[in-house]
């Protein structure tokens, strides 16, 4: 154990009463506190529980220039008994200290993250929504904040984690262009961390593809559009004749830890899984050969998202109505209910506060 010291200071009236759980945006309504640390002298400073609010910084600050910040993305559920269950958020934090690594950032102890997490959702446990959908959105992230301007590592940096009573992600299934001119990643890139340029550099590209009709895009690699990576911020998946296939871990795409979940999950069915570069016309092949019977994107946010169509230069592949892709449905509704507690934890997958 770290010696921790927390630092309280708790809101008035809570904000709760005020809004409209069966009406929630996805990320624009916020719990009352938020939990936060600096770094500096080489340390580590006390941590603070305080209301939710603004910052104060310096036009100057590091991150604000050169994008030094990371950001990590969990969920908090309830179980029927009203436990506050929190999914794998080991492999958060250390999926963080990956991201600040390779951002040449400070590495959070594991324990002051998970004391921190615990006391904050303790506190605003009434926040997490219970309904079908529904779930308490956390937001752990870190960024630089030397008050100066100059490329090089800040030596002071703040972390915070807040968060946000959230509802779907996407209101219906999705239809995704294979991107072929704009890339999100490379070889020797920081596609595997969860840093915060990496989805500015996306914004671009998704706009011109919603001018197309597409909600998102599917990124292809960045020196031949051939091999499939992952869509906008979620892994991908497809069923190819009853195999499920999804592009191996080569350090261009983001490790979800759903990815990783849905892919034991999948094995746990009986279903045979293959890890593997997946290229654009396997899965054209497969669509024109009629074997193509599903893809998903998988995330934290979305869960499984079901994708309705997949466009590629001009064509158009239209996959099977998700209420009939019998694999993933299951897979989906077994993978709600390890979170939500309402089957066992056979993957010791659940944190419970
Ligand atoms: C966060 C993220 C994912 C999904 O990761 P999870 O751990 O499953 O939430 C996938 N791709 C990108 C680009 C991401 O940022």
């Amino acid at each position: 154990m770290i010696d921790f010291t927390l630092k309280r200071t708790l809101i008035q009236n809570s904000r709760l009463s005020s809004v409209d759980f069966s009406n929630l945006p996805f990320g624009k309504i916020f719990s009352d506190h938020m939990f936060t640390v600096n770094y500096a002298n080489g340390a580590w400073q006390p941590a603070e529980i305080r209301p939710f609010g603004n910052l104060s910084l310096s036009p100057a600050t590091a991150s604000l220039h050169y994008g030094q910040a990371i950001f990590e993305g969990m969920k908090a559920e309830k179980d029927p008994d009203g436990n506050v269950l929190l999914f794998r958020p080991q492999d958060n934090i250390r999926r963080l200290n990956r991201s600040a690594k390779r951002l040449c950032m400070p590495e959070l102890p594991e324990e002051l993250f998970m004391e921190g997490l615990k006391e904050l959702l303790a506190l605003d446990k009434d926040w997490i929504p219970t309904q079908e959908g529904y779930s308490l959105y956390i937001r752990p992230f870190m960024f630089s904040t030397d008050p100066a301007v100059g490329v090089r590592p800040s030596e002071t940096y703040e972390f915070i984690i807040f968060t946000c009573p959230v509802g779907p992600y996407y209101s219906g299934d999705v239809n995704v262009y294979m991107e072929t001119h704009y890339s999100r990643a490379c070889q020797g890139g920081v596609g595997e961390a969860k840093a915060a340029g990496n989805y500015a550099a996306s914004l671009y590209p998704a706009k011109l593809a919603k001018e197309k009709g597409y909600d998102q895009i599917l990124w292809t690699d960045a020196k031949e559009h051939r091999f499939i990576q992952e869509i906008g911020t979620m892994n991908v998946f497809f069923i190819i004749d009853g195999t499920a296939i999804t592009p191996e871990l080569d350090g261009n795409i983001l490790k979800g830890i759903t990815r990783d979940s849905i892919i034991k999950l999948l094995r746990d069915e009986g279903i045979k899984v293959e890890e593997r570069p997946v290229s654009v016309h396997e899965i054209i092949d497969a669509h024109d050969n009629g074997l193509l019977q599903d893809c998903f994107g998988a995330g934290t946010a979305a869960t499984i998202t079901f994708i309705a169509s997949l466009g590629y230069e001009g064509h158009l592949m239209q996959l099977p109505e998700a209420s009939t892709r019998r694999i993933s449905q299951r897979i989906k509704q077994r993978f709600i209910n390890i979170k939500k507690g309402l089957e066992p934890d056979k993957f010791d997958w659940i944190v419970k506060l």
